[in-house]
């Protein structure tokens, strides 16, 4: 039995921690909160190791960043404890891992780390659907752990972390476009307050070109209402296969895509639309066995540091307006 005092000042302190954090996280760096969450967790339960959990239902995969502080481990959500404790939807104890047949024993294998006894706790959304796993490893003493006891002392912390993964998978959904997979216009407004206005702040050029389909309503009106939102993938895949990893596309609305390019000047920026543009001309659509060709309009523009975003926009609005105006399928920069 752990000395209470020690362990109430060791939470008050990690939660002391965990509030500045989420105080001061302008990064849109989750990995961190989660950390202090799973500190609290392994403390709470007097452990030696704990990780939190995150199930990727459409991907059927369980990651994690907090286990042994690398980057990420992921893991089919078949496998393991942490996969056995989602699947049957309940917690599981194992006090003799090398025993059990689901235990996975790669980690061990490759750091040398000897597992002695686990505890998988399934956390859940606001809902009661799970959505990731809390584990801790190898109970400090003798005995390893007892579910009663240690689920209570872990509850709180696989709470906060439910509820934190929760906000967490809101946020991201809430900001990408569920058709293209591109980030939509919530997600551009979020990345230019985070990354793109800091790079103006630092003097550096910053880019843009706005991107229409042409007559893309024919394209509804003669193949369907699918057939259009496939030839919408395919022209997204195409703008965003041609965005560097410093750069963003964004579904600005129905068929109007963004790109946005850091150190980039207005000249630079023209010419990757041309690129695109004569990819896009260049590649059918195959929409369920029907092919169809589209073409593009992009009107580009150089971020005046000076102006709005919304006026910045504008200013790329524009020349997509004259592009379209003189016929369309073309850049127009000035
Ligand atoms: P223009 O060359 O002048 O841009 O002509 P256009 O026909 O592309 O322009 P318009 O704005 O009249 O048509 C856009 C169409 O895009 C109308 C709308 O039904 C369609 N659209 C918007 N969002 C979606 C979507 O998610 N899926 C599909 N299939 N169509 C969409
Ligand atoms: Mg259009
Ligand atoms: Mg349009």
């Amino acid at each position: 039995m752990p000395d209470n005092n020690r362990v109430l000042t060791d939470i008050f302190e990690i939660s002391d921690k965990l509030y500045r954090e989420m105080c001061s996280n302008k990064q849109n760096d989750h990995a961190s909160l989660f950390n202090y969450v799973t500190e609290l967790g392994r403390t709470m339960t007097d452990s030696d190791r704990a990780s939190f959990w995150k199930w990727d239902r459409r991907k059927g995969e369980l990651w994690t960043t907090s286990a042994t502080c690398v980057d990420r481990i992921v893991i089919p959500d078949d496998s393991g404890l942490v996969g056995k404790a989602l699947k049957e939807k309940r917690v599981v104890v194992v006090n003799d891992p090398y025993s059990d047949p689901d235990f996975n024993q790669e980690v061990d294998r490759k750091t040398g780390y000897v597992t002695k006894s686990v505890l998988v706790m399934p956390v859940a959304d606001i809902n009661g659907d799970f959505i990731g796993a809390f584990q801790i490893i190898n109970k400090n003493g003798d005995g390893g752990f007892d579910e009663k006891e240690d689920v209570r002392r872990l509850s709180l912390a696989a709470l906060i972390c439910g509820i934190a993964l929760e906000s967490e998978t809101f946020l991201e959904d809430s900001h990408h476009d569920k058709l293209t997979k591109l980030k939509n216009r919530m997600g551009f407004y979020s990345d230019f307050g985070r990354r793109y206005a800091k790079v103006l702040d630092e003097g550096r050029p910053v880019s843009m070109f706005i991107s229409d389909i042409d007559k893309f309503k024919s394209v509804n009106d003669t193949y369907g209402h699918n057939a259009g939102d496939a030839v919408l993938s395919t022209v997204a895949q195409i703008i965003s296969g041609a965005c560097a990893e410093s750069d963003g596309v964004y579904r600005w609305g129905g068929e109007e895509f963004i790109m946005i390019m850091t150190d980039a000047t207005l000249e630079q920026c023209a010419a990757k639309a041309e690129k695109i543009r004569e990819t896009i001309m260049q590649t059918p659509c195959n929409a369920d066995g029907t092919i169809i060709n589209v073409t593009m309009s992009f009107g580009c523009a150089q971020f005046d540091r000076e102006k709005s975003i919304e006026d910045n926009i504008s200013v790329a609005d524009g020349h997509l307006y004259t592009a379209k105006e003189s016929g369309r399928n073309r850049v127009i920069c000035k």
